[in-house]
Protein backbone atom coordinates (compact mmCIF):
# COMPACT_ATOMS: atom_id res chain seq x y z
CA UNK A 1 0.00 0.00 0.00
CA UNK A 2 1.98 3.43 -1.35
CA UNK A 3 0.97 6.52 0.83
CA UNK A 4 -1.42 7.69 -2.18
CA UNK A 5 -3.30 3.71 -1.86
CA UNK A 6 -3.46 4.50 2.10
CA UNK A 7 -5.22 8.15 1.70
CA UNK A 8 -7.99 6.73 -0.70
CA UNK A 9 -8.44 3.25 2.08
CA UNK A 10 -8.40 5.59 4.91
CA UNK A 11 -10.88 7.72 3.54
CA UNK A 12 -12.91 4.79 2.93
CA UNK A 13 -12.43 3.81 6.40
CA UNK A 14 -13.09 7.03 8.03
CA UNK A 15 -16.11 7.18 5.96
CA UNK A 16 -17.26 3.43 7.41
CA UNK A 17 -16.63 4.72 10.76
CA UNK A 18 -18.94 7.60 10.87
CA UNK A 19 -22.02 5.93 9.42
CA UNK A 20 -21.04 3.17 11.99
CA UNK A 21 -21.62 6.09 14.57
CA UNK A 22 -25.00 7.29 13.07
CA UNK A 23 -26.24 3.51 12.50
CA UNK A 24 -25.00 2.07 15.51
CA UNK A 25 -28.06 3.32 17.61
CA UNK A 26 -30.31 0.71 15.37
CA UNK A 27 -28.18 -2.07 15.31
CA UNK A 28 -29.17 -5.26 17.91
CA UNK A 29 -26.65 -4.32 20.74
CA UNK A 30 -26.00 -8.09 21.66
CA UNK A 31 -24.72 -10.22 18.90
CA UNK A 32 -27.37 -12.69 18.54
CA UNK A 33 -24.54 -15.05 16.14
CA UNK A 34 -24.12 -18.81 16.96
CA UNK A 35 -20.56 -19.76 18.45
CA UNK A 36 -18.40 -20.98 15.19
CA UNK A 37 -20.66 -18.47 12.97
CA UNK A 38 -18.10 -15.98 12.43
CA UNK A 39 -15.23 -18.58 11.93
CA UNK A 40 -17.15 -20.70 9.36
CA UNK A 41 -17.39 -17.12 6.92
CA UNK A 42 -13.17 -16.94 6.85
CA UNK A 43 -11.37 -18.54 4.46
CA UNK A 44 -9.62 -21.58 6.22
CA UNK A 45 -6.20 -20.77 4.70
CA UNK A 46 -4.80 -17.27 4.64
CA UNK A 47 -4.70 -15.61 1.34
CA UNK A 48 -1.75 -16.25 -1.21
CA UNK A 49 -2.14 -13.16 -3.29
CA UNK A 50 -2.74 -9.72 -2.18
CA UNK A 51 -6.45 -8.32 -1.47
CA UNK A 52 -7.74 -4.94 -2.59
CA UNK A 53 -9.00 -3.06 0.43
CA UNK A 54 -12.32 -3.05 -0.77
CA UNK A 55 -12.50 -6.64 -0.34
CA UNK A 56 -11.45 -6.63 3.66
CA UNK A 57 -13.96 -3.42 4.13
CA UNK A 58 -16.67 -5.14 2.58
CA UNK A 59 -16.10 -8.19 4.89
CA UNK A 60 -15.83 -6.08 8.20
CA UNK A 61 -19.25 -5.15 6.72
CA UNK A 62 -20.67 -8.42 6.08
CA UNK A 63 -19.42 -10.93 8.49
CA UNK A 64 -17.70 -9.06 11.64
CA UNK A 65 -19.97 -6.33 12.01
CA UNK A 66 -22.81 -8.74 12.86
CA UNK A 67 -20.39 -10.76 15.21
CA UNK A 68 -20.02 -7.71 17.11
CA UNK A 69 -21.60 -6.18 20.69
CA UNK A 70 -22.14 -2.86 19.75
CA UNK A 71 -20.41 -1.20 23.39
CA UNK A 72 -20.41 2.53 21.32
CA UNK A 73 -24.71 1.73 21.18
CA UNK A 74 -26.14 4.34 23.12
CA UNK A 75 -28.49 1.59 24.44
CA UNK A 76 -25.34 -0.23 26.03
CA UNK A 77 -26.01 -0.26 29.63
CA UNK A 78 -23.59 -3.50 30.61
CA UNK A 79 -20.59 -3.95 32.77
CA UNK A 80 -19.01 -0.64 32.77
CA UNK A 81 -19.13 2.03 29.38
CA UNK A 82 -15.85 1.53 26.78
CA UNK A 83 -16.16 5.24 25.67
CA UNK A 84 -14.51 5.36 22.01
CA UNK A 85 -15.56 9.67 21.19
CA UNK A 86 -13.93 10.38 17.42
CA UNK A 87 -11.19 12.80 19.10
CA UNK A 88 -10.01 9.45 20.76
CA UNK A 89 -9.86 7.51 17.88
CA UNK A 90 -8.38 9.87 15.76
CA UNK A 91 -5.68 10.10 18.07
CA UNK A 92 -5.35 6.54 18.68
CA UNK A 93 -5.29 6.58 14.82
CA UNK A 94 -2.14 9.16 14.84
CA UNK A 95 -0.71 6.95 17.24
CA UNK A 96 -0.18 4.10 15.07
CA UNK A 97 0.40 6.33 12.02
CA UNK A 98 3.88 7.26 14.01
CA UNK A 99 4.30 3.54 14.95
CA UNK A 100 6.38 4.98 17.97
CA UNK A 101 8.20 2.41 20.77
CA UNK A 102 7.73 5.00 23.55
CA UNK A 103 10.01 2.34 26.21
CA UNK A 104 12.54 5.20 26.78
CA UNK A 105 13.03 8.18 26.76
CA UNK A 106 15.37 8.36 24.23
CA UNK A 107 13.09 6.23 22.01
CA UNK A 108 11.02 9.47 21.40
CA UNK A 109 11.03 11.93 24.03
CA UNK A 110 7.69 13.77 22.96
CA UNK A 111 6.00 10.33 23.81
CA UNK A 112 7.17 10.47 27.15
CA UNK A 113 7.19 13.91 27.84
CA UNK A 114 3.42 14.28 26.84
CA UNK A 115 2.41 11.40 28.82
CA UNK A 116 3.89 12.62 32.10
CA UNK A 117 2.18 15.80 31.07
CA UNK A 118 -1.24 14.26 30.30
CA UNK A 119 -1.07 12.79 33.95
CA UNK A 120 -0.05 16.06 35.31
CA UNK A 121 -3.23 17.41 33.65
CA UNK A 122 -5.34 14.34 34.86
CA UNK A 123 -4.05 15.46 38.14
CA UNK A 124 -5.01 18.90 38.01
CA UNK A 125 -8.24 17.75 36.31
CA UNK A 126 -9.81 15.43 38.85
CA UNK A 127 -8.25 17.31 42.08
CA UNK A 128 -5.43 14.70 43.33
CA UNK A 129 -3.36 14.74 45.62
CA UNK A 130 0.00 17.04 44.75
CA UNK A 131 2.20 14.37 45.96
CA UNK A 132 1.12 11.95 42.55
CA UNK A 133 2.91 15.08 40.41
CA UNK A 134 5.42 14.20 38.16
CA UNK A 135 7.90 17.12 39.79
CA UNK A 136 8.21 15.44 43.46
CA UNK A 137 8.76 11.68 44.25
CA UNK A 138 6.13 10.60 42.60
CA UNK A 139 4.41 10.41 39.22
CA UNK A 140 1.98 9.06 37.00
CA UNK A 141 2.47 6.07 34.03
CA UNK A 142 -0.25 5.56 31.59
CA UNK A 143 -1.18 1.54 31.04
CA UNK A 144 -2.88 -0.65 29.31
CA UNK A 145 -4.99 -1.65 31.82
CA UNK A 146 -6.01 -1.37 35.79
CA UNK A 147 -5.43 -4.74 35.96
CA UNK A 148 -1.60 -4.15 34.87
CA UNK A 149 -1.47 -0.62 37.26
CA UNK A 150 -2.82 -3.23 40.26
CA UNK A 151 -0.26 -5.59 39.27
CA UNK A 152 2.55 -2.86 39.33
CA UNK A 153 1.25 -1.51 42.57
CA UNK A 154 1.45 -4.76 44.07
CA UNK A 155 5.10 -5.75 43.08
CA UNK A 156 6.67 -2.24 43.95
CA UNK A 157 4.90 -3.12 47.20
CA UNK A 158 5.88 -6.66 47.89
CA UNK A 159 9.66 -6.12 46.92
CA UNK A 160 9.46 -2.78 49.59
CA UNK A 161 8.99 -5.54 51.83
CA UNK A 162 12.59 -6.83 51.13
CA UNK A 163 13.46 -9.42 54.00
CA UNK A 164 10.32 -10.15 54.86
CA UNK A 165 9.25 -14.26 53.82
CA UNK A 166 7.35 -13.61 51.07
CA UNK A 167 4.82 -16.92 52.33
CA UNK A 168 4.44 -14.61 55.52
CA UNK A 169 2.82 -11.91 53.44
CA UNK A 170 -1.19 -10.67 53.29
CA UNK A 171 -3.00 -8.42 51.31
CA UNK A 172 -6.71 -7.63 51.70
CA UNK A 173 -9.26 -5.57 49.90
CA UNK A 174 -12.78 -5.96 50.57
CA UNK A 175 -15.51 -9.03 49.32
CA UNK A 176 -16.29 -6.61 46.08
CA UNK A 177 -12.70 -6.00 45.57
CA UNK A 178 -12.05 -6.50 41.63
CA UNK A 179 -10.69 -10.41 40.23
CA UNK A 180 -7.66 -8.28 38.98
CA UNK A 181 -6.16 -8.12 42.73
CA UNK A 182 -6.43 -12.15 42.66
CA UNK A 183 -4.57 -12.40 39.66
CA UNK A 184 -2.04 -9.97 40.76
CA UNK A 185 -1.36 -11.95 43.14
CA UNK A 186 -0.55 -15.40 41.88
CA UNK A 187 1.55 -13.74 38.91
CA UNK A 188 3.43 -12.56 41.99
CA UNK A 189 3.76 -15.58 43.27
CA UNK A 190 1.43 -14.75 46.39
CA UNK A 191 -1.08 -17.95 46.98
CA UNK A 192 -4.82 -17.21 47.28
CA UNK A 193 -5.19 -17.33 51.14
CA UNK A 194 -2.68 -14.59 51.16
CA UNK A 195 -4.90 -12.49 50.10
CA UNK A 196 -7.67 -11.76 52.50
CA UNK A 197 -11.26 -10.50 51.96
CA UNK A 198 -12.66 -7.69 54.40
CA UNK A 199 -17.04 -7.74 54.93
CA UNK A 200 -18.46 -4.76 53.33
CA UNK A 201 -21.83 -3.10 55.12
CA UNK A 202 -25.09 -2.08 54.12
CA UNK A 203 -23.57 -0.25 51.20
CA UNK A 204 -21.25 -3.05 49.84
CA UNK A 205 -18.35 -1.12 50.92
CA UNK A 206 -15.30 -2.35 53.16
CA UNK A 207 -15.64 -1.94 56.95
CA UNK A 208 -12.18 -0.87 58.31
CA UNK A 209 -12.86 -2.35 61.97
CA UNK A 210 -13.45 -5.76 60.28
CA UNK A 211 -10.18 -4.87 58.33
CA UNK A 212 -8.40 -3.80 61.39
CA UNK A 213 -9.21 -6.75 63.40
CA UNK A 214 -7.90 -9.13 59.90
CA UNK A 215 -4.72 -7.12 60.38
CA UNK A 216 -4.46 -6.86 63.75
CA UNK A 217 -4.81 -11.04 64.10
CA UNK A 218 -2.39 -11.92 60.59
CA UNK A 219 0.07 -9.92 63.23
CA UNK A 220 -0.44 -11.86 65.65
CA UNK A 221 -0.05 -15.03 64.02
CA UNK A 222 3.64 -13.49 62.54
CA UNK A 223 2.23 -12.75 59.16
CA UNK A 224 2.94 -9.16 57.46
CA UNK A 225 0.58 -7.69 56.14
CA UNK A 226 2.24 -5.41 53.41
CA UNK A 227 -1.11 -4.42 51.07
CA UNK A 228 -4.44 -2.85 51.12
CA UNK A 229 -6.44 -2.02 47.92
CA UNK A 230 -9.38 0.09 48.55
CA UNK A 231 -12.13 0.61 45.62
CA UNK A 232 -13.62 3.81 44.82
CA UNK A 233 -16.40 2.36 42.66
CA UNK A 234 -16.58 -1.31 42.83
CA UNK A 235 -17.05 -3.12 39.70
CA UNK A 236 -20.25 -4.61 41.38
CA UNK A 237 -22.43 -1.35 42.67
CA UNK A 238 -19.98 1.38 43.04
CA UNK A 239 -19.83 0.95 46.62
CA UNK A 240 -17.29 3.71 47.75
CA UNK A 241 -14.70 2.25 50.68
CA UNK A 242 -14.24 4.77 53.47
CA UNK A 243 -10.54 5.46 51.90
CA UNK A 244 -9.56 8.08 54.54
CA UNK A 245 -10.62 5.78 57.50
CA UNK A 246 -8.71 3.14 55.84
CA UNK A 247 -5.40 5.16 55.41
CA UNK A 248 -5.94 6.08 59.10
CA UNK A 249 -5.85 2.82 60.59
CA UNK A 250 -2.78 1.38 58.39
CA UNK A 251 0.71 2.07 59.46
CA UNK A 252 3.53 3.73 56.72
CA UNK A 253 4.46 -0.12 56.23
CA UNK A 254 1.71 -0.96 54.71
CA UNK A 255 0.84 0.24 50.82
CA UNK A 256 -2.51 1.65 50.13
CA UNK A 257 -3.55 1.31 46.66
CA UNK A 258 -6.59 3.06 45.53
CA UNK A 259 -8.84 1.22 42.66
CA UNK A 260 -10.81 3.87 40.87
CA UNK A 261 -11.07 2.55 37.79
CA UNK A 262 -14.59 3.34 36.08
CA UNK A 263 -15.46 6.04 39.12
CA UNK A 264 -12.08 7.76 39.63
CA UNK A 265 -12.39 10.11 36.57
CA UNK A 266 -15.90 11.59 38.09
CA UNK A 267 -13.56 14.02 40.17
CA UNK A 268 -13.40 15.79 36.98
CA UNK A 269 -16.28 17.19 38.25
CA UNK A 270 -15.62 19.02 41.48
CA UNK A 271 -19.26 18.21 42.54
CA UNK A 272 -18.05 14.76 42.31
CA UNK A 273 -14.78 15.04 44.02
CA UNK A 274 -15.90 12.72 47.14
CA UNK A 275 -14.20 10.07 45.21
CA UNK A 276 -11.01 11.57 46.11
CA UNK A 277 -11.23 11.15 49.82
CA UNK A 278 -8.54 10.19 51.87
CA UNK A 279 -6.04 9.98 48.40
CA UNK A 280 -3.93 11.68 50.12
CA UNK A 281 -2.81 8.56 51.95
CA UNK A 282 -2.76 6.53 49.55
CA UNK A 283 0.85 4.92 47.88
CA UNK A 284 -0.78 4.46 44.29
CA UNK A 285 -4.22 5.79 42.44
CA UNK A 286 -5.52 3.68 39.56
CA UNK A 287 -8.11 5.22 37.25
CA UNK A 288 -9.63 4.36 33.87
CA UNK A 289 -9.85 7.42 31.30
CA UNK A 290 -10.85 4.05 28.79
CA UNK A 291 -14.03 3.26 30.71
CA UNK A 292 -16.19 6.87 31.20
CA UNK A 293 -13.38 9.38 29.95
CA UNK A 294 -14.46 9.78 26.04
CA UNK A 295 -10.75 7.79 25.43
CA UNK A 296 -11.14 4.12 23.90
CA UNK A 297 -9.03 1.41 25.28
CA UNK A 298 -6.53 1.64 26.75
CA UNK A 299 -5.72 4.37 29.09
CA UNK A 300 -5.51 3.72 32.77
CA UNK A 301 -3.55 5.67 34.50
CA UNK A 302 -1.69 4.63 37.64
CA UNK A 303 0.03 7.29 40.37
CA UNK A 304 2.36 6.97 42.83
CA UNK A 305 3.26 8.69 45.72
CA UNK A 306 6.88 7.80 45.56
CA UNK A 307 8.02 6.31 42.13
CA UNK A 308 11.39 4.29 44.20
CA UNK A 309 9.83 1.51 44.75
CA UNK A 310 8.19 0.68 41.86
CA UNK A 311 11.21 1.45 39.81
CA UNK A 312 13.55 -0.62 41.78
CA UNK A 313 11.06 -3.31 41.23
CA UNK A 314 10.36 -3.46 37.68
CA UNK A 315 13.53 -1.42 36.23
CA UNK A 316 16.06 -3.27 34.64
CA UNK A 317 18.78 -1.81 32.44
CA UNK A 318 20.50 -4.38 29.78
CA UNK A 319 23.79 -3.12 27.88
CA UNK A 320 21.82 -2.73 24.51
CA UNK A 321 19.25 0.01 26.06
CA UNK A 322 22.38 1.81 27.61
CA UNK A 323 21.86 5.35 26.38
CA UNK A 324 23.21 8.96 27.61
CA UNK A 325 19.82 10.59 28.36
CA UNK A 326 19.13 7.24 30.87
CA UNK A 327 23.01 8.07 32.13
CA UNK A 328 22.50 11.22 33.40
CA UNK A 329 19.06 10.32 35.30
CA UNK A 330 17.31 13.74 34.17
CA UNK A 331 14.40 11.75 32.31
CA UNK A 332 11.89 9.24 32.93
CA UNK A 333 11.99 6.00 31.41
CA UNK A 334 8.62 4.45 31.20
CA UNK A 335 9.54 1.11 30.88
CA UNK A 336 10.53 0.73 34.31
CA UNK A 337 6.94 1.70 35.21
CA UNK A 338 5.13 -1.18 33.69
CA UNK A 339 5.94 -4.85 32.86
CA UNK A 340 6.21 -4.70 29.11
CA UNK A 341 9.31 -2.94 27.70
CA UNK A 342 7.65 -1.57 24.43
CA UNK A 343 5.25 0.72 24.69
CA UNK A 344 2.39 2.36 22.75
CA UNK A 345 2.17 6.41 22.59
CA UNK A 346 -1.20 6.49 24.60
CA UNK A 347 -0.69 9.85 25.84
CA UNK A 348 -1.80 11.36 22.32
CA UNK A 349 -5.31 9.97 22.32
CA UNK A 350 -5.53 11.95 25.80
CA UNK A 351 -4.15 14.94 24.81
CA UNK A 352 -6.44 14.89 21.57
CA UNK A 353 -9.46 13.92 24.17
CA UNK A 354 -8.93 16.60 26.54
CA UNK A 355 -8.17 19.21 24.25
CA UNK A 356 -11.41 18.86 21.90
CA UNK A 357 -13.38 18.53 24.90
CA UNK A 358 -11.94 21.14 27.29
CA UNK A 359 -12.50 20.30 31.06
CA UNK A 360 -16.39 21.59 30.43
CA UNK A 361 -16.83 18.97 27.60
CA UNK A 362 -15.58 16.43 30.43
CA UNK A 363 -17.43 17.36 33.05
CA UNK A 364 -21.08 17.79 30.97
CA UNK A 365 -20.25 14.03 29.66
CA UNK A 366 -20.17 12.60 33.12
CA UNK A 367 -22.96 15.35 34.00
CA UNK A 368 -25.04 14.18 31.82
CA UNK A 369 -24.76 10.74 32.98
CA UNK A 370 -24.79 11.07 36.59
CA UNK A 371 -28.15 12.73 36.29
CA UNK A 372 -29.70 10.27 33.98
CA UNK A 373 -28.82 7.25 36.49
CA UNK A 374 -30.13 9.62 39.05
CA UNK A 375 -33.54 10.12 37.10
CA UNK A 376 -33.47 6.39 36.48
CA UNK A 377 -33.35 5.57 40.11
CA UNK A 378 -36.09 7.75 40.94
CA UNK A 379 -38.20 5.68 38.49
CA UNK A 380 -37.05 2.32 39.66
CA UNK A 381 -37.54 3.82 43.45
CA UNK A 382 -41.30 5.20 42.50
CA UNK A 383 -42.37 1.45 40.40
CA UNK A 384 -44.47 -0.79 43.02
CA UNK A 385 -41.90 -3.95 41.46
CA UNK A 386 -38.90 -2.48 41.66
CA UNK A 387 -36.47 -1.51 44.43
CA UNK A 388 -33.03 -0.05 44.31
CA UNK A 389 -30.52 -2.77 45.27
CA UNK A 390 -27.47 -0.11 46.28
CA UNK A 391 -26.95 3.48 46.19
CA UNK A 392 -26.29 5.40 43.17
CA UNK A 393 -23.57 7.40 43.91
CA UNK A 394 -22.18 7.93 40.19
CA UNK A 395 -24.30 6.54 37.20
CA UNK A 396 -24.49 2.96 37.88
CA UNK A 397 -27.92 1.75 38.60
CA UNK A 398 -28.87 -1.44 40.89
CA UNK A 399 -31.69 -2.54 41.08
CA UNK A 400 -34.22 -5.47 41.30
CA UNK A 401 -37.68 -6.76 40.64
CA UNK A 402 -39.33 -7.53 43.86
CA UNK A 403 -40.44 -11.13 42.33
CA UNK A 404 -37.09 -12.95 43.18
CA UNK A 405 -34.20 -14.07 41.03
CA UNK A 406 -35.81 -15.98 38.06
CA UNK A 407 -38.49 -12.71 37.10
CA UNK A 408 -34.66 -10.99 37.36
CA UNK A 409 -33.26 -13.49 35.15
CA UNK A 410 -35.96 -13.60 32.86
CA UNK A 411 -36.34 -9.81 32.60
CA UNK A 412 -32.74 -9.69 31.59
CA UNK A 413 -32.83 -11.91 29.71
CA UNK A 414 -35.67 -10.67 27.24
CA UNK A 415 -34.19 -7.40 27.23
CA UNK A 416 -30.67 -8.48 26.01
CA UNK A 417 -32.56 -10.92 23.32
CA UNK A 418 -34.55 -8.02 22.30
CA UNK A 419 -31.55 -6.30 20.67
CA UNK A 420 -32.84 -2.88 22.14
CA UNK A 421 -30.69 -2.95 25.18
CA UNK A 422 -27.78 -4.93 27.12
CA UNK A 423 -27.99 -4.91 30.69
CA UNK A 424 -25.71 -7.16 32.94
CA UNK A 425 -26.34 -8.56 36.76
CA UNK A 426 -24.62 -8.86 39.71
CA UNK A 427 -25.16 -10.48 43.14
CA UNK A 428 -25.44 -8.31 46.00
CA UNK A 429 -26.68 -10.09 49.39
CA UNK A 430 -26.98 -13.15 47.78
CA UNK A 431 -29.87 -11.47 45.38
CA UNK A 432 -29.62 -10.87 41.62
CA UNK A 433 -29.40 -7.52 40.94
CA UNK A 434 -29.77 -5.63 37.60
CA UNK A 435 -27.38 -3.29 36.58
CA UNK A 436 -27.83 -0.46 34.14
CA UNK A 437 -24.32 1.36 33.76
CA UNK A 438 -25.18 4.56 32.29
CA UNK A 439 -21.99 6.07 30.25
CA UNK A 440 -22.13 5.73 26.58
CA UNK A 441 -21.09 8.55 24.57
CA UNK A 442 -24.55 8.72 23.04
CA UNK A 443 -26.57 7.86 25.67
CA UNK A 444 -29.61 10.82 26.36
CA UNK A 445 -32.67 10.74 28.36
CA UNK A 446 -34.56 9.10 25.83
CA UNK A 447 -32.25 5.50 25.57
CA UNK A 448 -32.51 5.37 29.19
CA UNK A 449 -36.36 6.00 29.13
CA UNK A 450 -36.90 3.48 26.14
CA UNK A 451 -34.81 1.03 28.51
CA UNK A 452 -36.70 1.11 31.39
CA UNK A 453 -39.94 1.02 29.00
CA UNK A 454 -38.28 -2.12 27.96
CA UNK A 455 -37.49 -3.64 31.48
CA UNK A 456 -40.95 -2.94 33.27
CA UNK A 457 -42.81 -4.32 29.78
CA UNK A 458 -40.50 -7.05 29.97
CA UNK A 459 -41.56 -7.28 34.11
CA UNK A 460 -45.46 -7.43 33.42
CA UNK A 461 -45.31 -10.79 31.26
CA UNK A 462 -43.34 -12.62 33.38
C1 LIG B 1 -12.94 -2.18 35.21
C2 LIG B 1 -12.35 -2.31 36.54
C3 LIG B 1 -11.13 -2.97 36.73
C4 LIG B 1 -10.40 -3.65 35.61
O1 LIG B 1 -10.02 -2.73 34.65
P1 LIG B 1 -9.13 -3.16 33.39
O2 LIG B 1 -8.60 -1.85 32.91
O3 LIG B 1 -10.04 -3.82 32.44
O4 LIG B 1 -8.06 -4.07 33.89
C5 LIG B 1 -10.61 -3.00 38.00
N1 LIG B 1 -11.24 -2.42 39.03
C6 LIG B 1 -12.42 -1.78 38.89
C7 LIG B 1 -13.07 -1.16 40.08
C8 LIG B 1 -13.01 -1.69 37.64
O5 LIG B 1 -14.16 -1.02 37.49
Amino acid sequence: MTPDDFRSAGHELIEWIADYMERVEDLPVLSTVAPGEIRGQLPVDPPEAPEPFAAILADLESIILPGLTHWQSPNFFAYVPANASPPSILGELASAGLGVQGMLWATSPACTELETHMLDWMLAATGLPLRFRSDGSGGGVIQDSASSSTLCALLAARDRSRGVDLHGLRAYTSEHGHSSLAKAMAIAGLAPHQLRTIATDAEHALRTGALIEAIATDRADGCTPFFVMATVGTTSSTAIDPVAEIGAALGADIWLHVDAAYAGVAAVCPELRFVNAGLDRADSYVCNPHKWLLTNFDCSLLYVADAAPLVESLGILPEYLRNPATDTGAVIDYRDWQIPLGRRFRALKLWFVIRSYGLEGLRAHIRRHVALAHELAGWVAEHPDFELAAPTPLSLVCFRHRGGDAVNQAIMDTCNRSGALYLTHTRLDDHLVLRMAVGAVGTERRHVEAAWRAITVAASTE
